[in-house]
């Protein structure tokens, strides 16, 4: 498995939804995931043939340690200490559903322990853990089931009152907006699996 066409389609994805990262977070935090995850995704997107020179393994480390240093806020940590995870728990790159699985679920383990958060709390975690669970029930199409986890995990996020983040200062009035990091994980999970998907 390649990095670089997926940190190349991993930035495309983000960088033209900037505006509306930008937008969501101005709803319900301080406006400024657009500009951090752009920043973020494009530093491996400069970086992307060095990384994908590494093992698998080590591309993911390295990624994730250009994350937590280029995305700054909250996500970036968050985001960092979930490809770092990866990178870890991957001897290689995966070759089945279960392995892929393995590996979203250990990026899950990452974020909560990091964000001393979980599920429901109206964060990134909403869309991470359902997609993780979904690859975990060996579905036929695993690429259809973790873009459709991605959508109704987002999609939840909605009603969710915040707790964890900047969005947890607004608390009721965060009620009906989407969460903007759980829009840039089901972007990223779209951009991921529509470029694996293609291979
Ligand atoms: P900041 O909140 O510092 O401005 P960003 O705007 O880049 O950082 O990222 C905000 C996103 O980070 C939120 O929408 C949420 O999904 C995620 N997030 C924030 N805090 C946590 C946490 N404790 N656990 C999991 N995700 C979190
Ligand atoms: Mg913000």
């Amino acid at each position: 498995m390649n990095l670089k066409p997926l940190i190349v389609a991993a930035c495309e994805a983000i960088v033209s939804h900037e505006t509306e990262l930008t937008n969501l977070d101005r709803a319900i935090g301080d406006g400024d995931h657009g500009a951090n995850m752009t920043r973020g995704f494009r530093a491996l997107a400069d970086e992307a043939d060095a990384l994908a020179a590494l093992p698998f393994g080590e591309g993911l480390r390295k990624a994730g340690t250009l994350l937590v240093m280029k995305v700054g806020g909250a996500s970036g940590p968050l985001y960092g200490s979930a490809l770092m995870a990866i990178g870890k728990a991957s001897e290689s790159a995966p070759a089945t559903t279960a392995d892929a699985a393995r590996l979203l679920e250990a990026a899950v383990e990452a974020v909560k322990l990091r964000g001393k958060s979980d599920t429901g709390a109206k964060t990134m975690l909403d869309v991470l853990a359902p997609v993780a669970a979904a690859l975990a029930a060996n579905p036929a199409d695993p690429f259809a089931a973790a873009r459709a986890a991605a959508d109704e995990g987002l999609e939840a996020t909605r009603p969710m009152r915040a707790t964890k983040g900047r969005a947890a200062f607004l608390g009721e009035r965060s009620v009906g907006h989407l969460d903007p990091g759980a829009r840039s994980s089901a972007l990223l999970v779209h951009a991921i699996a529509d470029a694996l998907e293609k291979r």
